[in-house]
């Protein structure tokens, strides 16, 4: 990695920001999957043991600037301590007195948690002086929140203008295997991608089609591509005015000889509801008042075998509406077929909110090689861009030499 990471800081004694990304889904006060703050644990641990002061900061929620106490991070220092075995005490406030002192009183191998960010407007403002305050607390800052890398933030990018800056250990992992996948996959090379929208997801296809060498459409995303075909889609999710990209990302292929698998059958239902009657057909005959909501058998087919002989696979979006069981059974079944390709030796690379609860809620989350923590920020780091909460890392010297990046 071009980025210099906490392996390279020597921290004994130093007091260190970690930005980490707590934003833990909460219901009554209660988290309900603490996966993100397990994750931050090895950049945590590695900090204390060297004996580092760490000051960790993260947003949940989406407080609007405002205090709210439903949002109040108690709960995540909870969970914390318990998993590092040591106290860890949260501040009333990330700014103020009382929070300096707390700093300044902590000794080398301890850690203290602020109160949520977004509680202060100035923070997703990226506001110099909230920058500033935050960086007084420390000698060096790491960033170790993903999933928030895409946003120029006080706490993500501000900060790191005013302290030596590096990436944590999840930063780190993340961004070594979606770089691979940008720059130097193992090939065969594909990617998957489903889910709702053309709209959200057509920058990642523009930049995905001419690198991938099997390009695989399903969900609701396939339904404009079927349109493009001339077919009929029914009551099917669709976006009738992205027809003219899904046919430019089609035409791309075809120049770059990427080869394009888009559902061949599909499951159509009366009603996108549970319960709701549904039947398999030609994706040429999908009925005028039903709906598509999942991938048919004939395409599960031909994706598996337009997917078997692949050593690296990117997955994005679910393949049907995944949520109402039985039209989860595309996504199951590719989810699974994925987990097997892991195991045989292909690197397997899930991304997206969605794609990823499908994959836990089958327990294959161990089985795949990665799967990344940040739904939107691993989408722009797809699409090309160069994340801003990255960007900003100290780099490594000498800058290593690239070659053409991701060309076939
Ligand atoms: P991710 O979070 O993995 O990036 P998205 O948010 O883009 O995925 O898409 C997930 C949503 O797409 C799910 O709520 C799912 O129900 C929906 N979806 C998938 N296929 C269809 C379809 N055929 N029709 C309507 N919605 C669909
Ligand atoms: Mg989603």
């Amino acid at each position: 990695m071009n980025k210099l990471t906490i392996r390279d800081l020597d921290a004994a004694g130093k007091r260190v920001f970690v930005r980490v990304d707590f934003n833990v889904p909460l219901e009554d006060g209660k988290i309900t999957d603490d996966s993100r703050i397990v994750a931050a644990l090895p950049t945590i641990k590695s900090l204390l043991s060297q004996g580092a002061i760490v000051i960790l900061a993260s947003h949940l929620g989406r407080p609007d600037g405002k205090v709210q106490d439903s949002m109040r991070l108690r709960p995540v220092a909870e969970r914390l301590s318990h998993l590092l075995k040591m106290p860890v005490s949260v501040t009333g406030d990330a700014l103020g007195a009382g929070t300096e002192d707390a700093i300044k009183r902590l000794k080398p191998g301890e850690c203290i948690l602020l109160e949520n960010l977004r509680f202060h407007a100035e923070e997703e403002k990226n506001d110099p002086g909230f920058a500033k305050a935050l960086a007084s607390y420390a000698d060096v800052y790491v960033n170790d929140a993903f999933g928030t890398a895409h946003r120029a933030h006080a706490s993500t990018e501000g900060i790191a203008h005013l302290l030596p800056a590096y990436a944590g250990l999840l930063m780190e992992k993340e961004i070594e295997f979606l770089g691979k996948l940008m720059e130097n996959p193992e090939r065969p090379f594909a990617a998957i991608i489903g889910g709702a929208k053309v709209s959200g997801k057509i920058q990642v296809l523009r930049n995905l089609v001419d690198k991938v060498d099997v390009l695989v459409i399903g969900g609701g995303m396939a339904n404009t591509f079927l349109l493009a075909q001339g077919k009929q889609v029914g009551k099917s999710l669709v976006e009738p005015d992205r027809v003219e990209d899904a046919r430019a990302i089609m035409e791309s292929a075809a120049a770059h000889g990427t080869k394009i698998v888009l559902p061949s059958d599909v499951v159509v239902a009366k009603e996108v509801t549970r319960g709701s009657e549904y039947k398999t057909v030609p994706s040429d005959k999908v009925p005028a008042s039903w709906n598509i909501v999942d991938i048919g058998k004939n395409s599960l087919d031909a994706m598996r075998k337009a997917l078997e002989p692949v050593k690296t696979v990117f997955w994005n979006g679910p393949l049907g509406v995944f949520e109402i069981p039985t039209f989860s059974v595309g996504t199951r079944e590719i989810a699974r077929f994925l987990a097997g390709r892991a195991q045989a030796g292909a690197t397997v690379v899930v991304g997206g909110g969605d794609s990823v609860a499908a994959v836990e809620q089958q327990g294959l989350a161990d089985k795949m090689t990665h799967i990344s923590t940040g739904g939107g920020a691993s989408l722009e780091f797809l699409e090309g861009k160069e994340l801003p909460g990255v960007a900003v890392l100290l780099d490594r010297e000498p800058a290593s030499a690239g070659g053409p990046a991701g060309s076939k």
